[in-house]
C-alpha cells in the first residue's frame, strides 16, 4: 500500500502509549502532538555522508531534544511502540523527497545476531515496517559485530564497517535490479549506511538511497 493519503499521526492503538503528548504533556493528544512536530521537526534534511556508493540520505529530524530521548526509549528501554510515531516523521520526510515513492523495496539495516538477541527486536525494522511499503527485512546480513559505533572516531568507523554486511545468498534474487531504500534510526558519519549500500550494489541492486529518522552532527 502506498503511504500517500495515510493519516499523519498513527493511532494510539499502534503504540500503547498514554494519551498525552510525550514532549509537551498536552492532553488529549497523540504521542507526539502537531505543535511539537511543527516546533521540533521543521523540515527533513539531506545528511552529509562519508564518501561511498550511497546516492542520497534523507533524515527526518536533527538528533537532539526531544528525538534523542524518544529514540532511547525505542532502542534501550524496550518500548518498540515508539517506532509508530517516529516512523510517521520518516514517512513525511520520505514523501517530501519522493524517496518512498521511487523505491521498489525498503531494506532495514540489520543488527548483529548478538545485539538482536539482547534487544529482542531491530529498531530499524520496527521503523521500516510501519512505512507501508514492500520490504526485504532479511536481505542484508550483518557479518561483523565489534565495538558499538558510538565508541569509535570517524576513521575507526570507516575501517570498522568495511565488509560488515553481505546479501544473504538465498535472497540475492530479491535485490537484483531493484531500487532500494535503506532504513535506519540514526546516521552519524554514514559509514554503516555506505557499507550496507556497497553490499546491496555488489549483489546487483539498481540503486540505493537511505531514509533515517535522525542525523547527528558528524564527529571530528
Ligand atoms: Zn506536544
Amino acid at each position: 500500500m502506498p503511504s500517500t493519503g495515510q493519516p499523519l499521526h498513527p493511532t494510539r492503538a499502534h503504540c500503547g502509549l498514554p494519551s498525552t503528548c510525550a514532549v509537551c504533556g498536552q492532553w488529549p493528544a497523540e504521542p507526539l502532538c502537531h505543535d511539537c512536530i511543527d516546533r521540533f521537526a521543521p523540515a527533513p534534511r539531506t545528511a552529509p555522508l562519508v564518501p561511498g556508493p550511497l546516492s542520497t540520505c534523507v533524515a527526518a529530524v536533527a538528533y537532539g531534544y526531544p528525538w534523542s530521548g524518544l529514540l532511547a526509549r525505542l532502542k534501550f528501554h524496550d518500548e518498540p511502540g515508539w517506532a509508530g510515531p517516529l516512523a510517521m516523521l520518516m514517512a513525511q520526510a520520505g514523501r517530501h523527497g519522493g524517496l518512498l515513492a521511487a523505491c521498489d523495496a525498503l531494506v532495514p539495516v540489520p543488527l548483529s545476531h548478538r545485539r538482536l538477541a539482547e534487544r529482542g527486536y531491530n529498531q530499524a525494522w520496527e521503523l521500516a515496517r510501519r512505512l507501508q511499503r514492500p520490504a526485504l527485512p532479511q536481505a542484508l546480513v550483518r557479518c561483523l559485530d565489534g565495538a558499538p559505533q558510538h565508541t569509535l572516531d570517524r576513521s575507526e568507523r570507516l575501517s570498522h564497517m568495511r565488509g560488515a554486511f553481505m546479501v544473504h545468498p538465498e535472497r540475492a534474487a530479491s535485490v537484483r535490479g531493484r531500487r532500494l531504500l535503506l532504513i535506519d534510526d540514526v546516521v552519524t558519519t554514514g559509514a554503516t549506511l555506505q557499507a550496507a549500500a556497497a553490499a546491496l550494489l555488489a549483489a546487483g541492486a539498481a540503486s540505493v538511497d537511505a531514509l533515517v529518522l535522525a542525523a547527528t552532527p558528524a564527529p571530528l
